[in-house]
């Protein structure tokens, strides 16, 4: 009875918001929404220390991508699992920045985060964005935009619909993936800046692949990627 489990859930998150969203333990003074334990105990990558490290290995051979980064690693029924599970579906965004901010203060030691002008979280389609109410990728940009000190550009890339691209005949086009339905609204923002996309989990790469490659076709000088989390397989 998946639906039940999810409703019970979804109460006990407003009935206990003093629980921990990753383990469910008490959250103590201080702590908000994921406990201390957890926060020390995830599965980091570390993948900014490694060039070649899995995630960017995904893109290999397919687009240019000149940082790949992920802040965790993403197991099935793991604390982590759980976390994004509220992330994404119990309305609760503000994990997204928290652990944006974890990360972006993770990373401020070695001056890595100087490889980036500008934050481009990897858009939700206008339906979804409307039934869920907020893009979670944006809320994590906006943790590490804080931490950095760099600004996030919420719109820097947007998804349409299908028909509308694929039906328009105009200059426009080149600003657009047909296939994928992305779009770069506004490309004088991207131009010459190297780019950081942030997004939430990252599998197949697929999505990540389609904006990054409309972002340099639009004159992005270089485009990484962030990502609170990657599958392992
Ligand atoms: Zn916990």
């Amino acid at each position: 009875m998946p639906i039940l489990k999810d409703y019970f859930s979804a109460f006990a998150y407003i009935l206990f918001p003093d629980n921990c969203l990753a383990c469910g333990g008490v959250i103590e003074q201080g702590e908000k929404h994921i406990c201390t334990v957890c926060r020390v105990s995830f599965p980091r990558t570390n993948f900014h220390l490694d060039k070649e490290n899995m995630l960017a290995q995904k893109f290999w051979g397919r687009v240019k991508v000149e940082h790949a980064f992920a802040y965790l690693f993403f197991r099935k029924q793991s604390n982590v699992q759980s976390m994004l599970h509220y992330l994404k579906y119990k309305n609760a965004p503000e994990i997204g920045q928290i652990i944006g901010s974890w990360y972006g203060q993770e990373l401020l030691d070695n001056d890595f985060y100087k490889n980036f002008d500008v934050i481009v979280p990897v858009p939700l389609h206008p339906k979804k964005f409307k039934s869920r109410g907020y893009n979670q990728s944006a809320y994590f940009g906006r943790g590490i935009s804080e931490v950095w000190k760099i600004p996030q550009l919420e719109q820097g890339l947007q998804k349409v619909a299908h028909t509308e691209s694929q039906t328009k005949k105009s200059r426009e086009e080149r600003y657009q993936n047909i296939k994928t339905g992305f779009t770069v609204p506004n490309p004088k923002e991207i131009e010459g800046k190297n780019v950081l996309v942030v997004d939430d989990v990252v599998t197949t790469g697929a999505t990540l692949e389609a904006c990054i490659s409309l972002l340099l076709e639009n004159g992005a000088k270089t485009v990484s990627v962030a990502a609170i989390a990657v599958t392992q397989s």
